[in-house]
């Protein structure tokens, strides 16, 4: 089979010629029909400091997919061929005290698909059933193959009730984008976002914000007296890994406002506490999606008329996953499907 692989520590990827996997007693064997390329594979393919200290070559890399199940190990039940799936890309252990209580996306012994296992950018994808999830085929399968990154964004942005609050979030790229997409569905108030890119405002304004700031020659105090906001924001959701955007959010927050932090910061950021002490501000870590609620929530919001397709800027065939990268690593991308079915 095809596969987009890692194969000697160093930058760049390949597509070599791999082995179909064999699936095991509890596994099932995914056809692969679709894959979207996630920030995780840029730093794999350019093989940063995260990079060289997680990713072990060769390694099939990847975890945003959908396909249909072609092959079940003999313990599996609730699938069968012909089943269409997504998967959620963090394999647990389920046997440590936060899996047996139900919450898998707290699992300390954590493996991820094409992190730290072969994984989905390939023509099949092996995993066990317990991470696959049965779709609704009526959705696009380009939209089913951004449910892992949709999942960041769901699970983030519904910490916390929107209806009503006012929302900032920093950082328009594809998940940023998201997240204004569902904190407009769910009854936000307004909501500004920022970012240094004018083209992913423009998206975060189609996908439903009520003003954009482009932090590089605005300010977000700005936004909020033009939008009559006297108290700032109630709720921060945090999407842009920058720790100059988390100072800018703790600075236009209200008393008692709920930040949720997705963006990976480089090592420790600085900030300045005594807001969060004098403000009441709470600060929140947020990980992966929630196994499965999330992935419920999700597909409900989409059946009952989210639009993230506006994300997807790019699809590609898999044999053209170089201009995939470096359309990422242009910054004049959202979400880019690479098609495995040609
Ligand atoms: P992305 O890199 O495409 O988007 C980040 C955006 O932030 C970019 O558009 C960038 O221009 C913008 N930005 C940079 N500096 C800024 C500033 N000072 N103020 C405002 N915006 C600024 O990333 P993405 O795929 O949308 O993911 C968002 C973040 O979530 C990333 O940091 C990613 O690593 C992280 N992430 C975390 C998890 C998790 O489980 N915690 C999972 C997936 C992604
Ligand atoms: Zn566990």
């Amino acid at each position: 089979m095809r596969a987009i692989a890692k194969t000697s520590a160093g930058p760049g990827l390949e597509m070599i010629e791999a082995p179909v996997p064999q699936p095991g007693l509890n596994d099932v064997l995914i056809r692969v029909k679709r894959t979207s390329i996630c920030g995780t594979d840029a730093h794999i393919y350019n093989w940063d400091t995260w990079a060289q200290e997680t990713i072990k070559p060769p390694l099939i890399i990847g975890h945003e997919f959908v396909g249909e199940v072609v092959e079940v190990g003999s313990n599996v039940q609730g699938f069968v061929p012909g089943d269409l799936v997504d998967g959620e890309g963090h394999i647990v252990c389920g046997r440590c005290r936060n899996c047996l209580a139900g919450r898998r996306h707290l699992c300390q012994a954590t493996k991820g698909v094409g992190v730290n296992r072969n994984g989905a950018f390939a023509d099949y994808l092996c995993i066990p059933a317990t991470n696959a999830v049965l779709v609704d085929p009526s959705i696009p399968l380009d939209v089913l193959s951004c449910f892992d990154p949709l999942g960041n964004a769901t699970h983030t942005a519904l910490q916390w009730d929107l209806v009503g609050e006012d929302v900032l979030i920093t950082g328009a790229g594809p998940i940023g984008c998201m997240a204004t997409a569902i904190a407009r569905k769910s009854g936000a108030r307004n909501i500004v976002v920022t970012d240094v890119n004018d083209d992913r405002l423009a998206l975060a304004l189609r996908m439903g914000a009520t003003a954009t700031v482009n932090v590089a020659r605005e300010t977000v105090a700005d936004a909020q007296k033009q939008l009559r906001m006297k108290e700032g924001f109630d709720i921060g959701l945090e999407m842009s890994g920058n720790p100059a955007a988390l100072r800018d959010m703790i600075d236009n927050m209200t008393h008692g406002g709920r930040i949720a932090l997705l963006g990976i910061m480089p090592g420790a950021a600085a900030i300045d506490w005594n807001k969060v002490v004098f403000n009441m501000l709470t600060l929140r870590g947020i990980y992966g999606r929630e196994m499965y609620e999330t992935w419920y929530k999700m597909t409900a919001l989409i059946q009952s008329g989210l639009d993230i397709s506006p994300v997807i800027t790019h699809r590609l065939p898999c044999t053209d996953f170089e201009e995939g990268f470096e359309l990422m690593r242009s910054g004049r991308s959202g979400k880019i499907v690479l098609d495995w079915e040609n």
